[in-house]
């Protein structure tokens, strides 16, 4: 199944879960800033949570909002209990420290996943297990490579792989060219999750049988474009735009979701 496909059935479900419910399920979204990308993405789960019956509350501040000031409205949504989970829409403005931020939500309201004390996954690894999972990827013991090592999405992507068993090796920055070709030759999964245009493109060889999961979202006037060129001679390649954008996006409602069973 495409991620398209997979994700018009998945949400099919979600709206059933949701509804039987017996009570409204309330999610809000704290926006400071307003560039186009942060816009794009808030508009994008205002419709999702539309679309399955979630009650949505977008609050947004002023981007010259100081810190305190966003901690108090995080303590407050922390505190109201008719809120089941928020999110601080990232990035923010230069006068605020994201990782303060991170801290401040509560691990009982961060459906983002970012707290260290959240039980839930951050919703990018997590919409792409869930995805590779209903596609019958098989994990125990097959070579996995993670490009990148970032908190919200290298790093507990390679965790989690690594709790279904996979053999898993993490690339970066400082990773050569000739051991990012020789562990990609041998990979049967690789994340790429680096932000760098076409980054894999025809230098490197894969097995037929690989998953290539892109998380990358490049923008430049042709619209957006992926970490790795399209088209490989793979079993599997998301695309971009239409990939891993979209499983993102549902896992953050799979994940308020399950912050409302866990209660
Ligand atoms: P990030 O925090 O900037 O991390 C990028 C990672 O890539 C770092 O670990 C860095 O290595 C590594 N890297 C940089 N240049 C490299 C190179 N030439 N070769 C190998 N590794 C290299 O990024 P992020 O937040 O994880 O996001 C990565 C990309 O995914 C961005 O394009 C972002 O927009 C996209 N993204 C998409 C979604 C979605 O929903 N589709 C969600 C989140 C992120 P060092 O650690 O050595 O610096």
């Amino acid at each position: 199944m495409t991620v398209k496909e997979y994700i018009k059935a998945r949400k099919e479900e979600l709206k059933v879960e949701i509804a039987n419910l017996g009570e409204p399920l309330n999610f809000v979204i704290v926006q400071l800033n307003e560039d186009e990308a942060s816009k794009a993405y808030v508009k994008g789960k205002l419709k999702d949570a539309a679309e399955l019956g979630i009650h949505a509350e977008l609050i947004k501040l002023p981007v010259e909002t100081s810190q305190e000031e966003l901690l108090r409205e995080i303590d407050r949504l922390n505190n109201d209990d008719s809120v089941d989970g928020f999110i601080v829409q990232m990035p923010l403005p230069k006068q605020i420290d994201e990782e303060t931020v991170k801290l401040a939500v509560s691990p009982d309201k961060d459906v983002d996943g970012f707290h260290p004390l959240s039980k839930l996954n951050p919703c990018t690894p997590q919409g792409i297990m869930n995805y590779l999972k209903h596609e019958n990827v098989a994990f125990l013991g097959k070579n996995a490579v993670v490009i990148g090592r970032s908190n919200i999405v290298g790093k507990p992507m390679a965790k989690m792989l690594l709790k279904e068993s996979c053999n898993v090796t993490v690339l970066h920055s400082k990773t050569s060219f000739e051991d990012m070709e020789r562990y990609l030759k041998y990979a049967d999964i690789v994340v790429v999750a680096v932000g760098r245009q076409h980054l894999i493109d025809d230098k490197f060889t894969f097995k037929k049988s690989a998953v290539l999961v892109d998380v990358g979202i490049n923008r430049d006037e042709n619209g957006l474009h992926g970490d790795i060129l399209p088209d490989r001679d793979v079993y599997l390649q998301t695309p971009v735009p239409g990939g891993v954008g979209l499983l993102t996006r549902l896992a953050l409602m799979e994940n308020l979701l399950k912050m409302k069973k866990s209660k």
